[in-house]
């Protein structure tokens, strides 16, 4: 599985990169990108941030 961001729905407000900081950061810009892979370790917090973002900006593709 890989996690996209749609940029254009990305308001940064940072909620994805403190759910699982091993896949999300907010970059030099203020919006979020994936910086990591997801594995089992991290998946249930990358679901979490998925679910949690309030722009539904954040896709998990299988
Ligand atoms: Fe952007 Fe969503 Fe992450 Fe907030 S939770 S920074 S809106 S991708």
């Amino acid at each position: 599985m890989k996690a996209k961001i749609l940029s254009e729905n990305c308001i940064g407000c940072g909620q994805c990169a403190c759910t699982c900081e091993d896949v999300f950061r907010i970059n030099d810009e203020g919006f979020a990108e994936v910086i990591g892979e997801i594995n089992k370790d991290n998946e249930e917090d990358v679901k979490l941030a998925a679910s949690g973002c309030p722009t539904d900006a954040i896709v998990i593709e299988k």
